[in-house]
């Protein structure tokens, strides 16, 4: 790897910008633990240059057609897909994801760009009529100008593109704040849109940190805001930007339960869980973190089957595609192997010890890797079960009964995902209905999104006014006026004219 650092500048109206007072971060290599880059952050003034310019490419592209959108956001794909290694390297870098994990993560991205090609018949109104009086009501939908999404680092592309792809699809001018531990990726996606035909000002990016996002959320032009991260922070979006008269759906932290009921196939278990709760370093808002395991015998055999294979599991740089990669920094290394050290202070049974995991690979020695740990006997009172650790650490909590288990799921504030594994219909059904949380999995550790875009996650993990589910998204981006009509009476038409012509 070279040594000489890159510069990942904010783009504006498709043009690198590089902000007018040369403030930036460093950019870390996760894998080596080196400075590999610096980012620019957006002052006060450059994230309103950069509202300016999506406010100004509002009325030309709000009036193109949904069709003429959904055909550059065609391109868009086609480009994604093409540039799908270099998007991989460039996430694994700033990321250190496996690099199999970072070209699964963009697939995840180009689903939603799929999803959002199909904007003509997404964005449809209704239409209601009025009996003998001869009086249509219909609804039609408008975007709503410029729209703000602020996003978190272990999702450098699906979550941007989570963000931005449908509020494009449905007519309005984005900009995005990516994170600033990991924000080339996104950077690099502006570019391919612009590359796709989106016109100037469409989509800007602005890399920084609470300086942009506060302008943001405070300028009257901005009509509504994505953000996806913690819950402490999405806690702040919500009453900032809903105090500022904007729509804003924040998305938080998650502590996300699996059930594993004593019908359930241990082994297919203990294969999902490992894969759920220690992939991608445990830094994924669907990760599972705690097995509730339902009677002393299924959870004996869970530990047993667990042991091994968390031990066997293999921790590597990105491009050797091993288990899973290092955490996103040094604070965070720390931070995850300081929970352990505290589970083990409160009295959990620390089964698997990750802290003493050492890299030895040459050139890899300083990267932040964290082994993978394993806790049984965790309690709800314990910090571990309470708070978000978002690292690789499982921790397995027994109960006696069905019910039981349930009752210290939903007792948990966050309510991201949850699962349970069961081969009884009438207990995976009741889960499906009672379960407080935003996507449910039986028999699979990471539930699929629902039109491959979700995450409306219930209680803490979510402060929005209505889940992003299927066609919620478009009600999010939209905005909806309604025409009563009353026709004139047929044979009472004025002089002839030519029917327009819709653009092709
Ligand atoms: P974070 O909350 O630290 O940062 C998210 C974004 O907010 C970043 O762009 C950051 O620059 C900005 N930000 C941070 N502090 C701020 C402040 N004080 N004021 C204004 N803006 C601020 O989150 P993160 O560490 O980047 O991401 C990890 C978190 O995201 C985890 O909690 C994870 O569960 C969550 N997450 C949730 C979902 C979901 O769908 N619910 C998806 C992915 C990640």
């Amino acid at each position: 790897m070279s040594n000489t650092l890159y510069q990942t500048e904010h783009y504006i109206s498709n043009k690198p910008y590089s902000g007018n007072d040369g403030k930036t971060g460093p950019l870390f290599c996760p894998e080596t633990g080196k400075q590999v880059g610096n980012v620019n952050f957006a002052s006060v003034e450059d994230t309103k240059f950069a509202i300016e310019q999506a406010e100004k490419a509002f009325s030309g592209w709000s009036e193109t057609s949904p069709v003429s959108r959904a055909r550059v956001i065609y391109n868009f794909r086609q480009l994604m897909i093409d540039e799908m290694d270099n998007l991989a390297r460039i996430i694994s870098r700033e990321h250190g994801k496996t690099y199999s994990d970072a070209k699964g993560e963009i697939q995840r991205g180009i689903d939603v760009v799929e999803h959002a090609c199909g904007i003509p018949s997404h964005l449809r109104g209704e239409n209601s009529e009025i009996g003998s009086s001869g009086i249509e009501i219909r609804s039609y939908r408008f975007p709503l100008g410029v729209v703000a999404s602020i996003t978190p680092f272990n999702f450098p592309v699906m979550v941007p593109v989570w963000l931005f792809v449908m509020a494009i699809a449905c007519g309005n001018t984005v900009v995005v704040k990516p994170s600033e531990k990991a924000p080339t990726a996104t950077v690099r996606l502006a570019e391919l849109f612009a590359q796709a035909g989106l016109p100037e000002g469409v989509l800007n990016v602005v890399n920084g940190d609470k300086t942009a996002v506060d302008v943001l959320l405070t300028d009257k032009r901005v009509k509504a805001i994505g953000f996806v991260g913690s819950t402490p922070i999405a806690n702040y979006i919500y009453t900032t930007g809903s105090a500022h008269g904007k729509r804003v759906q924040a998305f938080g932290s998650a502590k996300n339960h699996a059930i594993i009921m004593p019908d359930a196939d241990i082994d297919f278990v203990a294969d999902s869980l490992v894969g759920a709760a220690y992939g991608a370093a445990g830094e994924r808002c669907m990760a599972i973190s705690m097995a509730v395991t339902v009677g002393q015998d299924t959870a004996n055999k869970m530990v047993e089957a667990l042991v091994p294979r968390i031990k066997n599991l293999n921790l590597g740089p990105s491009m050797e595609d091993g288990d899973f990669g290092p955490v996103i920094s040094a604070e965070h290394r720390d931070r995850v192997n300081g929970y352990v050290d505290i589970g083990v202070a409160e009295g959990a049974d620390l089964v698997v010890d990750g802290r003493d995991f050492k890299m030895t690979k040459q050139g890899y020695e300083d990267g932040y890797y964290v082994g993978a740990s394993l806790f049984d006997n965790v309690t709800t009172d314990m910090r571990i079960y309470k708070e978000e650790i978002f690292g690789p650490v499982l921790g397995i909590a027994r109960t006696d009964n069905y019910d039981e288990a349930l009752n210290l799921l939903n007792g948990h504030n966050c309510g991201n995902g949850a699962a349970i594994f069961t081969q009884n219909g009438k207990i995976a059904q009741h889960f499906v209905k009672t379960a407080e949380a935003g996507a449910v999995g039986v028999n699979v550790p990471i539930p699929v999104p629902l039109s491959f875009f979700t995450f409306g996650g219930w209680k803490d993990s979510a402060f929005t006014a209505h889940n992003m589910n299927g066609q919620e998204v478009v009600h999010f981006y939209t905005q909806t006026k309604t025409a009563t009509v009353r026709f004139p009476e047929v044979g009472s038409e004025g002089p002839a004219f030519t029917i327009p012509t819709f653009d092709a």
